[in-house]
């Protein structure tokens, strides 16, 4: 008999990485419970209480009785109304079906079940970089290689189909889309779209395109790949209503692929999770059905997210730094001040010991030389917040 058990990582995970924007929230709130003041502009996680009208309709499900489990892929009510904004956007031969739809704790959960479903060992899985810290840890968890492929930053990191080819070998199986754009606020217009999903539709390849951001797009309305796909049996559409109706901790995303895919995410998610929680996906069905009170709040919600930008951006300019300027999501994507392999973190742990205010280095997104700056938070600490970056990168001298 052993005397002892020591803990080794399993294959599984003996290559996973905590999740960088995640443990940066942590430790800001580590530090404020220390009784430091700190601004916090790591995760990205909107500020605003979740609508009334919202919150008040999950009050009155619960009080009804959805308090019991659902069918593993969700109500039909909220899956007929995914698949009803899905018919409003795509134009192809085929119509969305409510069993397409895959409700799931969050739209992680929903990326996640696509990569596990999608991809296994030998395959490779192309991701735009810099992209969301987590996509190469769950291409990595499904046991494939995501293949980081780096957008130049002259146009603001986008990929186009040439250099996604570059990268392909007979081994690619799919790749990640993510318009607009966490870390880079990018937003793909529809040709740039098109052009990628032509490609992938070409080659063979599975599109997992995550669309979390789409409704927070400033000059006109981002185009989703239902928008401007000719065809969706290569793709998997992946939302929720985390970042544009302010429901981070209702825990509530969805796929949209082919049935077959469906059923097997649904099967995987069967053992795993069986349903998201049931009074989330009432309150997310009134969040996509109650049309105008809950319209004026997510267009108000983006009109702030506009005023913190405009706000902000010309403070970072001013202090010389290179900032992408976000047509989309809410974050500033700024090439760190500093030089060295990891220029990034050494700003952000300067920024916290300095002057209190916790970003995410660019190493989460594999570019080490950047940093990600949330601006989900009140336009006066965004705006603080920016001077103390601008008085560090200062210090540190940029150029
Ligand atoms: N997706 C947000 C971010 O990038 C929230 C935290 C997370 O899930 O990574 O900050």
């Amino acid at each position: 008999m052993a005397d002892s058990f020591v803990f080794r990582p399993s294959e599984n995970i003996a290559a996973l990485k905590e999740s960088a924007t995640i443990a940066v929230s942590q430790r800001a709130k580590a530090l404020k419970a220390e009784g430091r003041e700190i601004i916090d502009l790591g995760a990205g996680e909107p500020d605003f209480d979740t609508p009334a009208p919202i919150r008040a309709a999950a009050a009155a499900a619960v009080e009804q009785g959805a308090t019991r489990y659902t069918a593993v892929e969700g109500i039909l009510p909220l899956r007929e109304a995914i698949a009803a904004d899905a018919n409003r956007a795509y134009r192809g031969p085929d119509r969305v079906t409510p069993a397409e739809v895959v409700v799931s704790n969050g739209s992680k959960q929903s990326l996640y079940n696509a990569c596990v479903a999608l991809f296994g060992p030998g395959d490779e899985v192309l991701v735009p970089t810099p992209s969301w810290t987590s996509y190469y840890e769950m291409v990595g968890l499904a046991r494939a290689t995501a293949v980081e492929v780096h957008g130049d930053p002259a146009r603001g990191f986008k990929v186009d189909p040439a250099r996604l080819a570059a990268h392909a070998t007979p081994r690619t199986r799919g790749l990640m889309l993510n318009s607009p754009s966490n870390p880079t606020g990018g937003v793909y217009a529809p040709n740039e779209l098109r052009a990628i999903l032509d490609l992938a539709a070409d080659r063979g390849w599975w599109v997992i395109s995550d669309e979390i951001y789409v409704r927070i797009s400033y000059d006109a309305p981002a185009p989703g790949a239902l928008d401007v796909a000719t065809r969706r049996d290569n793709l998997v559409v992946v939302n929720g209503v985390a970042k544009a109706y302010a429901m981070t901790g209702w825990r509530i995303g969805w796929t949209i692929s082919p049935a077959p895919l469906a059923k097997a995410m649904n099967a995987f998610q069967s053992h795993t999770t069986s349903n998201a929680a049931t009074v989330s996906q009432h309150a997310a069905l009134a969040a996509l059905t109650l049309g105008a009170p809950v319209e004026a709040e997510v267009q108000s919600m983006v009109a702030e997210f506009r005023k913190r930008r405009d706000a902000a951006l010309p403070i970072l300019r001013g202090a010389g730094l290179t900032v992408l300027e976000p047509a989309g999501a809410f974050y500033f994507y700024i090439k760190a001040p500093g030089t060295g392999a990891d220029a990034g973190a050494a700003f952000c742990t300067a920024l916290l010991e300095r002057e209190g205010v916790a970003i995410v280095p660019g190493s989460a997104f594999r570019t080490p030389d950047w940093v990600r700056v949330s601006y989900a938070a009140a336009e006066s600490q965004v705006v603080e917040a920016c001077r103390r970056i601008a008085r560090v990168a200062a210090d540190i001298g940029v150029g």
